[in-house]
């Protein structure tokens, strides 16, 4: 996971000032077990940042994403694109359903990670490794929804 000192050090690498915004942007990712949007980052903040702009959430994520410490992981069956400051080898699975994203911890993409460094000569940066499903929780609803009609 990278760290919040891990994140607004990249930002400051890259030459964007650390204004208390992009702090809040970076604490959200740091913390945050739930893949945010850019949209779910700048609706939370924005109540605190009132001069917070959407343009400032996705220069800093951009920002964060080509310095590889968050990753893209792509969207969840929401057309939008989610962000993961988990940069340590892991599964990302997606509810088509509901577009939540969970992590799940996997020696093998550890062991995939060393099967492709070994086999490529690539330092890697990060990896993307995203299963689509449905979730127990909308598996249940979608049950009960049938069992009414
Ligand atoms: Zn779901």
């Amino acid at each position: 996971m990278s760290d919040l000192t891990t994140l607004t050090t990249a930002l400051k690498q890259a030459g964007l000032r650390v204004t208390p915004q992009r702090v809040a942007i970076c604490e959200l990712l740091a913390t945050s077990l739930e893949h945010p949007t850019a949209a779910m980052i700048y609706d939370e903040l924005k109540p605190r940042f009132t001069s917070l702009s959407l343009a400032t959430v996705y220069n800093t994520l951009d920002t964060l994403v080509q310095l590889g410490v968050v990753n893209v992981l792509g969207h969840a069956g929401d057309d939008k694109v989610h962000y993961d400051a988990d940069t340590e080898p892991h599964v990302n699975l997606a509810c088509i359903s509901c577009s939540r994203i969970i992590d799940i911890p996997s020696e093998h993409v550890t062991h995939l990670d060393t099967e492709i460094t070994a086999a490529s000569g690539y330092k890697l940066l990060g990896a993307r490794v995203l299963y689509y499903g449905v979730c127990p929780d909308c598996q249940k609803k979608q049950a009960h929804a049938k069992r009414l009609s």
